[in-house]
């Protein structure tokens, strides 16, 4: 684990990469600036949850990983149990969002996610933890980091699993996300990097398998993925490119603190719920706030021509 005095300055996270992608601007707002926090960055820069849905999602997370926590000693949870404390988190988690849900779609919600968990356990990579079968594995916590080459680096998987001779590194995604298949698959084998380079893990790829198993519609869907020296070298090559975009709009932003010519979200659905919006050219309509700031960059690329002729 890297040491929180020997932190190195670049980070890489899946949340990072997409809010980078997403939009640059809530990209800098977020993570762009000098922290005063000696805390984790991930840590100190997390947001309450903007929708009910991405808190049900959160609170599911938490829950999930509290009663593996308590599996891990042996401790298993009744329905009735996981039922009361998936509620009163859910209830914890809206009043400290100061977010309201009405009571009745409140509770179907709940009903719906306490299945969501439950459907979880029967799953293949799960259920062999739930009997009690393997002997040797371990949970993590996805801001547990490492450091690759300069850089701190949060990719680590909620699972990995001893069997045969090899360790299975397993993920599991409570909502799939919206990304390309292909960044998907490349974000997924950053994990196998980060056990590469984690204490404890093997230091070679063909130690590990790796499986996905991702919320899609109303099924949980298990994946197995190939991991080979070039789809690690891509995955590599990815996380390098997004950490050299975010040192770049990093100077970006403290050289233009307003931030007024840093680019605006790539859709509309970014700007829904963003924490950012109040403050932002973009709270009367995205269109309009991105034509807005094209006219102004002429307007001072033509002023500049002028002075100069
Ligand atoms: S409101 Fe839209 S454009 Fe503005 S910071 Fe948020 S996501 Fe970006």
């Amino acid at each position: 684990m890297v040491n929180a005095m020997n932190k190195p300055s670049h980070h890489w996270s899946q949340t990072s990469s997409r809010l980078m992608n997403a939009c640059p601007r809530a990209w800098a707002l977020t993570y762009g600036r000098p922290s005063t926090h000696s805390k984790s960055r991930t840590v100190s820069r997390q947001h309450q949850p903007r929708t009910f849905d991405e808190l049900l999602t959160r609170t599911m997370r938490a829950t999930w990983r509290r009663k593996i926590e308590d599996l891990y000693q042996r401790k298993i949870w009744s329905e009735a149990y996981t039922e009361r404390m998936f509620t009163h988190m859910v209830n914890d988690a809206l009043s400290a969002a100061k977010m309201e849900a009405p009571l009745l779609y409140r509770q179907q919600k709940i009903k719906q996610s306490l299945k969501q968990i439950q459907v979880l356990e029967q799953s293949t990579g799960l259920r062999p933890l739930v009997d009690g079968q393997p002997r040797r594995w371990a949970y993590f916590d996805r801001l547990d980091s490492t450091e690759v080459d300069g850089i701190e680096f949060y990719a680590a998987p909620d699972l990995a699993v001893y069997h045969q001779h090899r360790w299975t590194l397993i993920r599991i995604q409570f909502r799939s996300p919206r990304t390309g298949l292909m960044s998907q698959q490349l974000e997924h084998l950053l994990t196998v990097l980060w056990a590469l380079r984690s204490e404890g893990l093997p230091d070679h790829i063909s130690a590990f398998r790796l499986k996905v198993i991702q919320w899609k519609g109303s099924r949980w869907q298990e994946h197995t993925l190939n991991i080979t020296p070039p789809l690690m070298e891509q995955a590599l090559g990815l996380m390098k490119h997004d950490v050299q975009e975010m040192t770049w709009l990093s100077r970006w932003a403290m050289a233009d603190p307003s931030l007024s010519t840093l680019p605006l979200a790539v859709h509309n659905k970014h700007c829904r719920g963003c924490h950012h919006r109040k403050q932002c050219p973009a709270v009367g309509g995205l269109a309009q706030a991105k034509l807005r700031q094209q006219l102004e960059l002429n307007q001072s690329e033509a002023t500049k021509s002028l002075n100069t002729a």
